[in-house]
């Protein structure tokens, strides 16, 4: 008979909880009167729902973010209903029936939308206005359209594209909000992410809306230091090998020994979330020491060398560096795109 669970898997999420309560606590001081919220889209940006939600809970968030109606279920297992939003609001029809029967709240971004909403029985929603981001939003000029006006609006919201860089553009995008709150009244006022909300005070308003930073991401400098690590990964080593000078790596050959070294092949890749982008200058780590990643990394394995490592053998588990600011800076990705691109194969370790 085969066992309803297979064995343990060979590579590991290690979650960390008290970092992403600590995480949530210092966003929510950071907003100043406002409260913070929570975006847990893309399963918690690859984090989990199920782990994320019942410690941000914990920590005392009840506001949540979502993109899809796809993800309303799993949070839904969590949290009530009337404190989930989804950000790309009602499409269709379908979406609006569903909104309405769940109690979860859309947030409108057009008139069409609008419309839809109303239609289907409408009732309180949120409103996305466009400050500048030309994303997914209603356009300041329509706020005054007859849907818009029809619309029982409890938090007018709108997105910041560059607060995690220096320039004006957050300055401008928090004027023609302010003046977007005037034109269309609202119960609340929402317009920092997790970089937003190290802009300072006058971005907070009523509700925050942090992301990145609840997971581990740095989303500015102000933020370094404040922001603990919430996944740490682990693989294990499926076996270890001698090459000999002039022994090459991996696909295409693209590492060639030199000198007569100890390898070893570690079981992740990048169906895992660890492009090849990570090898170039790229290093495991065991017991301290670095493993420099040798060769193309492939889809379910990274050879490293572990000359250095003298006491590893197969079996062992190597840790995968992944401090987000410093792993996007050596590999180009986005701290986001780091923590959504993990796969799906590790063991989740609370
Ligand atoms: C994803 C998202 C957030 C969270 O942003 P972070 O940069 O991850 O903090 C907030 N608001 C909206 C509209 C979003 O789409």
């Amino acid at each position: 008979m085969i066992p309803s669970e297979p064995p343990p898997a060979t590579l590991r999420l290690r979650l960390d909880r008290d970092a992403l309560i600590a995480n949530w606590r210092t966003m929510d001081e950071m907003s100043g009167a406002a409260r913070a919220g929570a975006a847990v889209k893309a399963d918690a940006y690859g984090i989990g729902v199920d782990f994320a939600v019942p410690a941000l809970l914990e920590a005392g968030a009840r506001d949540f973010l979502v993109a899809h109606w796809s993800e309303v279920p799993a949070v839904l297992a969590h949290a009530e209903a009337s404190r989930i939003a989804v950000l790309h609001g009602v499409g269709s029809a379908a979406e609006a029936r569903y909104a309405l029967a769940s109690g979860v709240i859309p947030v409108i971004n057009s008139p069409r939308q609008a419309a839809l909403w109303s239609a289907a029985g409408g009732g309180r929603c949120h409103l996305m206005v466009d400050t500048g981001i030309n994303r997914l939003g209603l356009a300041p000029g329509a706020l005054g359209d007859p849907e818009i006006a029809a619309l029982d609006v409890d938090i007018l919201m709108s997105h910041l594209a560059s607060a995690d860089e220096d320039t004006q553009q957050s300055r401008r995008q928090l004027a023609l909000f302010e003046e977007a709150a005037r034109m269309r009244p609202s119960r609340r006022l929402s317009l920092a992410n997790s970089a937003g909300i190290a802009l300072g005070a006058d971005f907070a308003f009523d509700i925050t809306r942090p992301g990145l930073s609840l997971y581990g991401g740095v989303a500015r400098p102000e933020l370094a230091g404040r922001i603990a690590q919430v996944a740490r990964l682990e693989a294990a080593v499926l076996q270890v090998r001698e090459l000999s000078a002039g022994d090459s790596v991996g696909y295409n050959a693209c590492f060639t020994a030199t000198r007569p070294m100890r390898a070893a092949t570690v079981s992740i890749g990048y169906a895992d979330g660890i492009l090849r982008c990570h090898g170039a200058d790229g290093a495991l780590r065991y017991d301290g020491v670095d493993l420099p990643i040798l060769g193309k990394i492939s889809m379910d394995m990274i050879v490293v060398d572990c000359t250095a490592a003298d006491t590893l053998r197969e079996g062992d588990f190597v840790e995968i560096p992944y401090y987000l600011p410093e792993i996007a800076r050596q590999t180009g990705l986005s701290q986001y795109e780091l923590l959504t691109s993990l796969g799906l194969r590790f063991d989740r370790i609370r």
